[in-house]
């Protein structure tokens, strides 16, 4: 059975709007964005104007969408919901803008990947409160005005590097995220637990907080499994062993690396001798999109210190070899 189970997805995401917090003082963590943000929004709230637009960045899971809808609850706006690759045309974002009430919070997830026509009308939207819709086609098209009503745009990316900086520059504020410490993570599993009704002592809150890759979202997903496992094998709670003994059955190792972490070290030091090798060639020997490789796996393995990104290529690190139990080649430097 190799097809995707569609029950798995909506289960994830069943979960992950139960499991979100609802206002800026239950967000764990994060403690520099959450007040930056908090005051950007108690500023706005004071002179009874729509903030200003707010930028997200930061690798997925950390927190983004969840931090939008806080926004929203916060000033007790509507949330309207979209995302760069939803958007095939400025048709499609015309609409969405035209359908905005006064003080909406519009939240374009993965803006990065917005179309160049949809991403020049956004430009506009943001600093005018204007889209121009453009009627009929070559010579006679007209390009008629819209007003908008004043709104907060939320943009979340993955890549800040990547946005063009005229619409970077467009946000009055960017909230960079960051992995979450073991700490805060075990606070996450702790409310998640809670909510979710799942025994889980403090010791086995640690394991999954050590393994979760500074992740929300993975902690989140780790405590599922770990009350799966607890639940068949008979457990009223859920204790370290059972927790380390899902984990691994899980392939979750003890440093949070998971089985593509894994094959995508594996890859770099056994078939590249530790590269330097091509993201694109590196990408393909594991079997994954490129953006996966580049995304979910190298921003962990970077800060893990494993992997290096170079000019030439990925390189693998001395680390690398010794996490997977593996010989440096000789000529490898110290
Ligand atoms: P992103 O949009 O950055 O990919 P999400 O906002 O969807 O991430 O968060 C993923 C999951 O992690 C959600 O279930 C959310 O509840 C949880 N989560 C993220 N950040 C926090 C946090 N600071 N505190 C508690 N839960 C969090």
């Amino acid at each position: 059975h190799s097809e995707v189970d569609p029950n798995a997805f909506v289960e994830e995401r069943d979960y992950e709007a139960a499991l979100r917090p609802k206002t800026l003082s239950e967000f764990d963590g994060q403690p520099r964005v959450r007040e930056q943000l908090g005051l950007v929004l108690e500023a706005a709230m004071h002179r009874g104007t729509a903030p200003d637009h707010v930028l997200l960045s930061g690798p997925p899971g950390l927190g983004k969408t969840t931090l939008a809808m806080i926004i929203a609850a916060e000033l007790g706006s509507g949330l309207r919901i979209s995302s760069g690759p939803a958007i095939q045309h400025a048709g499609d974002l015309a609409a969405i803008l035209s359908g905005l009430d006064e003080g909406d919070v519009l939240f374009l997830d993965e803006i990065h990947r917005l179309s160049r026509p949809a991403e020049e009308m956004l430009y506009l939207a943001m600093e005018d409160f204007r889209v121009d819709v453009i009627v009929g086609k070559g010579p006679g098209a007209t390009a008629i005005p819209i007003n908008l009503p004043p709104f907060t745009l939320v943009g979340a990316t993955t890549r800040a590097g990547m946005l063009p900086g005229p619409l970077r520059d467009r946000f009055g504020f960017t909230g960079q995220l960051d992995f979450y410490d073991p700490a805060d993570l075990a606070g996450i599993v702790e409310a998640s637990a809670a909510k979710l009704g799942i025994s889980i002592d403090e010791q086995a809150r640690g394991e999954i907080a050590r393994r979760s890759r500074g992740t929300p979202r993975i902690a989140n997903r780790l405590l599922r499994r770990v009350r799966d496992f607890a639940q068949v094998k008979g457990h009223a709670t859920a204790h370290r062993d059972v927790a380390r003994s899902a984990l691994e059955l899980y392939e979750v190792d003890e440093r949070g690396l998971d089985r593509l972490d894994r094959g995508v070290l594996d890859a770099l030091c056994r078939l590249f001798d530790g590269g330097p090798v091509g993201l694109s060639t590196l990408a393909l020997s594991v079997g994954e999109e490129i953006e996966t490789v580049s995304e979910v796996a190298e921003p962990f393995l970077i800060r893990e210190g494993l992997l290096v990104r170079t000019p030439r290529g990925r390189l693998a690190t001395r680390a690398a070899y010794r996490h997977l139990g593996i010989r440096p080649p000789a000529a490898m430097p110290a």
